[in-house]
């Protein structure tokens, strides 16, 4: 087997793949909450994927990522006994997990998957776990049966209404939070929107809440700065000194503003790439 080839691959719904590769050594030190730095290819730019669960003993690490413009798409379109040019992690810090009491993990879109790692530990750790997953559609709640065999709880959301409570993932922590629900910890992944709303609730109930933030990166490593995010009114890394925060802490606009700095030229990459393989797009 040879280093970062990739041994599985699955779509789990429209857009978002599963990936299991060959990278032995990440996935003997991977904790949960951590990251690696994909290249798919030489020329590749270098993205920041979650790790969302490996096996030291088999050698391998698993990724689950949505198809949202050329380096998604380029990694998508490998398949199994391909090979990944480079894969550098396990990166960030891993999540301080404790036995906290109640923890709520809240996580929308892709995410979910992300937030796996997270609550199995918090559970492993003697915690009682209550989990709000939410998505467009319920199509897109992939990981739902994972998230349930760990969970004490699962509350679901769908923006249509699908299945669960209709409308955001947060109005539906709101909700109990309002009817009651007391957590000790809330743990929050997924858009930055979603995360923002989720810090402006539970700042109101005073909740507690870490937020695993999701910036643009390029090093991974600390050198490049891209992933800078003021806490506090301090600059911080989110490599090195995250990806996890406390939420309150957070200067969301900042972060919303930063992440939205190179859209055009994403939108406009990814229509040569799609035309350039023959996919008409209207973006
Ligand atoms: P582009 O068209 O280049 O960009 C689409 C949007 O993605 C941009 O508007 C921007 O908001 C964001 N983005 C672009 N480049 C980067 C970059 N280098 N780093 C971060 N965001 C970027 N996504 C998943 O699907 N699954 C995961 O497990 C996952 N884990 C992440 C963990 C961390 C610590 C971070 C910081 C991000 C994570 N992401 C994850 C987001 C993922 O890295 C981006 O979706 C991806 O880089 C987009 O690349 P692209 O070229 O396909 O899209
Ligand atoms: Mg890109």
């Amino acid at each position: 087997m040879m280093n970062f080839e990739i041994i599985n691959r699955k779509n789990l719904t429209e857009g978002i793949v599963e990936m299991d590769v060959h990278a032995p050594r990440v996935a003997c030190a991977a904790r949960p909450g951590q990251f690696v730095i994909v290249m798919a290819c030489e020329e590749c730019e270098r993205i920041p994927l979650t790790l969302v669960d490996w096996s030291c003993r088999g050698g391998w690490i698993r990724l689950v990522f949505q198809e949202v413009g050329v380096s998604t798409y380029k990694l998508g379109m490998m398949d199994v006994g391909e090979r990944l040019y480079h894969v550098a992690g396990p990166l960030g810090n891993p999540t301080h997990i404790d036995k906290f009491g109640t923890v709520a993990i809240v996580a929308g879109g892709v995410a979910i998957a992300a937030a796996y790692p997270i609550a199995r530990a918090f559970k492993e750790a003697g915690n009682t776990v209550v989990s709000f997953i939410g998505a467009r559609n319920s199509r897109l709640l992939i990981y739902r049966d994972h998230i349930a065999k760990i969970s004490d709880e699962v509350h679901i959301s769908t923006d249509d209404g699908s299945e669960g409570f209709k409308g955001f993932v947060t109005q539906l922590l709101e909700k109990r939070l309002a009817d009651g629900f007391k957590p000790d910890l809330v743990w929050v992944v997924g858009p930055a929107p979603m995360m923002r709303s989720c810090s402006v609730v539970t700042k109101r109930f005073g909740v507690k809440t870490i937020a695993s933030l999701n910036p643009i990166m390029v090093c991974g490593m600390g050198m490049c700065g891209a992933c800078r995010v003021r806490i506090k009114n301090e600059i911080r890394f989110t490599c090195v000194d995250g990806p996890e925060f406390d939420a309150w802490d957070v200067d969301w606009d900042e972060l919303l503003h930063r992440l939205s700095a190179y859209r055009e030229e994403e939108s406009y990459a990814l229509k040569l790439f799609l035309e350039s393989r023959g996919i008409k797009v209207s973006r």
